[in-house]
């Protein structure tokens, strides 16, 4: 044996398997890290994801793309794992959901709101590419991915088992380029030369998912994501034609997300 880690952080540990419907070899996405609490959870109007990541021993955590109106359950869910909230982390300013960010500091002693310096939105942490966001022992390290806006990021976990995409990947799609400084080369290049060079078993976590779809890696989407696995020529052409409706809260979200939610930092 003799294989007793003494390495510090965190081991994802994928089991590879068959899937008994396509036959191909994919990954499970068992989380076995070690010191690592982790939670995914959902706001379903928006569809949008929020990340609680925390170190189980000092219980330092951060929140990644919280939800105005899911700060309460996210704070009850806080308390209950007697965790110590340090940063909310939006990966974008975003435009179809007000962040949590100013509540939550509202109601938070101390806690920190960061955001791309790129982003033209106001935090107490401005950040950029490889500026680090600590909690514990751990960390996420900022990779921008700009392209859905100028101000995109990818947070990628210290060990590269987990990336927290934005909304630059998304689970067989990625973000739309057609406003807020949207440009579709910017992204294909992002995802492309930022997010492709992880490892391939690293876990993607998108920050929505309108399919009830929950997790990817790096592997699955470089084979089946049906835009990003195209040329830049037929990328952008995808891109120019997806005539998609404007978000209904745009012009509510937007302004309120350059303050960090409408509410005082
Ligand atoms: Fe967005």
């Amino acid at each position: 044996m003799g294989m007793r880690s003494t390495a510090r952080g965190l081991k994802a540990a994928l089991t590879t398997f068959n899937c008994r419907y396509t036959g191909l070899r994919t990954y499970c996405a068992r989380m076995e890290t070690k010191g690592l609490l982790f939670r995914q959870l959902f706001e379903h109007e928006s569809s949008t994801y929020s990340y609680l990541l925390a170190d189980a021993e000092s219980r330092e955590a951060v929140l990644i793309d919280p939800v105005l109106e899911t700060v309460d359950r996210d704070l009850k869910l806080i308390e209950e794992l007697g965790l110590k909230l340090k940063v909310t982390a939006n990966t974008h300013c975003h435009a179809d959901h007000i962040t949590g960010s100013g509540l939550l500091k509202q109601k938070v002693f101390g806690l920190k709101s960061a955001i791309s310096v790129h982003s033209g939105a106001s935090a107490d942490i401005l950040f950029s590419e490889g500026d680090s966001i600590k909690f514990g022992r751990h960390k996420l390290l900022v990779r921008e991915t700009p392209g859905h806006t100028d101000g995109c990021v990818t947070f990628v976990l210290g060990d590269q088992s987990m990336a927290f995409t934005g909304d630059a990947l998304l689970i067989r799609g990625c973000g739309r380029t057609d406003f807020q400084q949207g440009c579709s080369k910017k992204l294909y290049e992002s995802i492309h030369q930022k997010i492709f060079s992880l490892p391939g078993n690293c876990l993607i976590y998108p920050a929505h998912d309108y399919k009830g779809q929950t997790v990817s890696t790096v592997d699955e989407e470089k084979k089946f994501n049906p835009r990003v696995t195209k040329s830049l020529e037929e990328f952008t052409k995808i891109m120019d034609n997806l005539n998609l409706p404007k978000p209904t809260k745009i012009d509510v979200a937007v302004p309120a997300n350059l303050v960090c939610g409408l509410h005082e930092i």
